[in-house]
C-alpha cells in the first residue's frame, strides 16, 4: 500500500468501501464484517477491536482517522434532564449536541454542519454563517458521545426521570446546520444509526428537520427508510416566508408542499411542521389560518415553538396571550397542534442555538466509544473539568 494514501474516516466508508480497504490491506473478507460490527457499536479505534489480530489493528490504526471531538462545554439544565454539549473537532470547529431525557426516551439532537448558509434571520446558527460541512463520522460521533455519557453513568442517576433509558433511543437532526444541505452525510449517518447490528434505531425514531430543500426531501424519500420528516415552515404565505426563510425564494410553498405530500405518500409517515412563533411577525390570525390549511392538506402535526430571543436578532418572543390564541386558532381548525417550550427538556424542536451563548474554554478529550466500561472515569473526568452551569436557559 502506498505510504501517501490519505487516512479515511471509518464512518465515511460504505460497506463496499470497507471491504475494498480490507482487501487492499491483504486481509480476508470476514475482517470487514468484524470491523463493521465494531463501527456500528460506536467503536472506531482499531486498538479496541479486540477480535482483530494485533498487526491488522496497527495497520488499520494508520489508515483510520476517526473524528474525535473535545468536550468544551457541558451545560446541565432542567434538573439534569437536558445536557447540552459543545464539541470541538481537531480543526477548531465547534458544534452543539443536546441530550434530552424523558421517562421512556433519550433523544439526542445532532448537528450536520458547523454554521449554516441559509441565513434564516431569527436563527442564531444562521447569523453565524456557514463554516463547513461535518463528515459522516462527525455526525455519528455525536450520538456515540451522548450514548457513552448515558451508558457510563456520567449523568447523575438521581436526576434522571423515572424509567429513563440507559442508551440513546431517538435522534433528531435539529442541531446546527441544514441536514439536507449536507445530503450524502445525512443519508450515510442515517444508515449507520439505523443499522440493526449496531445503534439499531428504527427509522421512525430518527427525525430529520429541514427548512425546505425540496431536492433533498425527494432524495430522502428514496432512501427507503421512513424516517420522520420535520419541516420548518414558520410562515404559510410566500410573502412572509421569503423574508423568514430565504430559501423559500428558490423553493416556494407550493413546491415544498408537493414534495412533503409526496414524502408522506412514499414513506407512509406522518410529517410534522415546525413553527417558530415570532412576536408580531408570524403570530397573526391570517398566518394561523393559512398554516391550518396547509397542515390539514398534509395531515401534518404542528409544533409551535415560541422564538428564543437571540443576540443580534431584532424580533422577540410572542406574548403568552398571542401564543395561546394562535395555538387555539390552529387547533380549532382541525389540526393537531402542540405548544413546545423552548426552555429545558421540551426543546427537541429547537436546538441549534447553543453555540452563540458560549465562550469556548479549554477542552478535554471525550471517550472514543460506547459502553466501554473502562472509559467511565475518563468521561467523568472530562465532564468534570469543564464548566457546568445549572439553569433553565433555552436549549434550542
Ligand atoms: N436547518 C434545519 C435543521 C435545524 S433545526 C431547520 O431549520 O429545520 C433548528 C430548529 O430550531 C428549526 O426548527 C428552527 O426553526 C428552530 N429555531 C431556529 N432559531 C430559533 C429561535 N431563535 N427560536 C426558536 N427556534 C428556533
Ligand atoms: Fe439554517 Fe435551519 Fe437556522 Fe435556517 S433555521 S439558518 S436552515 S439552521
Amino acid at each position: 500500500m502506498p505510504a501517501q494514501t490519505a487516512p479515511v474516516d471509518p464512518y465515511a466508508l460504505t460497506r463496499e468501501g470497507l471491504e475494498e480497504l480490507v482487501a487492499e490491506l491483504g486481509e480476508p473478507r470476514y475482517r470487514a464484517d468484524q470491523v463493521h460490527g465494531w463501527l456500528v457499536r460506536g467503536v472506531d479505534d482499531p486498538d479496541e477491536m479486540t477480535d482483530l489480530p494485533k498487526e491488522f489493528r496497527a495497520t488499520l490504526g494508520e489508515r483510520f482517522a476517526p473524528a474525535r471531538p473535545e468536550l468544551v462545554a457541558h451545560q446541565v439544565a432542567d434538573d439534569g434532564h437536558t445536557h447540552k454539549l459543545l464539541l470541538r473537532f481537531p480543526d477548531g470547529e465547534a458544534i452543539e449536541t443536546v441530550l434530552m431525557l424523558y421517562p421512556r426516551r433519550a433523544t439526542v439532537c445532532i448537528s450536520t454542519q458547523a454554521g449554516c448558509a441559509l441565513g434564516c434571520p431569527f436563527c442564531a446558527t444562521g447569523q453565524a454563517g456557514f463554516r463547513r460541512q461535518l463528515t459522516a463520522g462527525e455526525v455519528v460521533r455525536q450520538v456515540v458521545v451522548a450514548d457513552a455519557a448515558l451508558r457510563s453513568g456520567v449523568i447523575d442517576e438521581q436526576a434522571l426521570p423515572d424509567g429513563a433509558p440507559d442508551h440513546v433511543t431517538n435522534v433528531v437532526y435539529m442541531g446546527m446546520g441544514e441536514p439536507l444541505a449536507n445530503l450524502p452525510v445525512t443519508l450515510a449517518s442515517v444508515r449507520w444509526l439505523h443499522d440493526p447490528e449496531g445503534f439499531n434505531l428504527s427509522a421512525r425514531s430518527i427525525t430529520v428537520s429541514t427548512v425546505g430543500l425540496v431536492p433533498g426531501i425527494r432524495r430522502l424519500a428514496e432512501l427507503g427508510l421512513p424516517v420522520t420528516l420535520a419541516v420548518s415552515l414558520h410562515a404559510a404565505t410566500d410573502d412572509l416566508r421569503d423574508e423568514l426563510v430565504p430559501i423559500n425564494v428558490t423553493h416556494p410553498l407550493a413546491e415544498l408542499e408537493e414534495a412533503v405530500r409526496d414524502y408522506r405518500r412514499t414513506t407512509n409517515r406522518r410529517v410534522s411542521i415546525e413553527w417558530c412563533l415570532i412576536g408580531d411577525v408570524n403570530d397573526d390570525d391570517r398566518q394561523a389560518d393559512a398554516l391550518a390549511r396547509i397542515a390539514r392538506r398534509l395531515r401534518a402535526h404542528v409544533n409551535i415553538i415560541p422564538m428564543n430571543p437571540t443576540p443580534g436578532v431584532r424580533w422577540k418572543e410572542p406574548s403568552a396571550t398571542r401564543t395561546r390564541a394562535f395555538v387555539e386558532r390552529v387547533g380549532n381548525r382541525g389540526v393537531e397542534v402542540t405548544l413546545r417550550d423552548t426552555r429545558g427538556r421540551d426543546a427537541d424542536a429547537a436546538c441549534g442555538q447553543l453555540l452563540a451563548s458560549y465562550t469556548l474554554g479549554a477542552g478535554t478529550r471525550l471517550p472514543a466509544a460506547v459502553g466501554a466500561a473502562d472509559r467511565v472515569t475518563e468521561f467523568a473526568a472530562a465532564s468534570g473539568s469543564t464548566e457546568s452551569t445549572e439553569g433553565d436557559e433555552v436549549a434550542g
